[in-house]
């Protein structure tokens, strides 16, 4: 089981297992990214409201680890449903990752793609158009210079 937030649905994560997220995500969400969810939610993602003393016992716990100013609403009830779902919290947010490693909540990060994106990176020459992998000063080829390419746009 995995607990979704709201980047989740911005950034159209995917997963082949079951998933689970909060009322207060949706409200968070506009145009497409909530059009997903009320898609997941049909096809039998669980909407989960955590207990209160479960809300109590995360927020507790992110006062210990020096995270509970930079935690919303949302942030502490999707890591109580993680919680009480003893599912995988599915978020980029650096301050719920704290606190789940802190709860021994364990977590998915959706940006681990985009990184290896950016690393990614090819470098075109300019004069002959052979490409790199690493950026040099100057095309060992030809010497002109090389220019950064998204390969994904290649
Ligand atoms: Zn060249």
């Amino acid at each position: 089981m995995q607990v979704l937030d709201s980047s989740a649905f911005i950034h159209e994560y995917h997963t082949t297992d079951d998933i689970a997220s909060i009322p207060m995500v949706r409200e968070e969400l506009e145009g497409e990214a909530s059009y997903r969810y009320d898609a997941d939610e049909g096809s039998g993602m669980h909407v989960h409201i955590p207990a209160a003393g479960t809300v109590e016992k995360i927020q507790r716990a992110a006062r210990e680890t020096g995270d509970s100013e930079t935690l919303s609403e949302t942030d502490v009830r999707l890591l109580a449903a993680a919680f009480e779902l003893d599912a995988t919290l599915v978020t980029d947010d650096y301050a719920m990752q704290n606190v789940a490693e802190h709860l021994d909540v364990s977590v998915d990060v959706i940006a681990k793609e985009g990184i290896e994106e950016q690393r990614d990176w090819l470098f075109q020459c300019q004069g002959c158009g052979r490409e790199f992998d690493e950026n040099k000063d100057r095309c060992p080829i030809c010497g002109s210079e090389l220019t950064r390419k998204n390969p994904s746009n290649a």
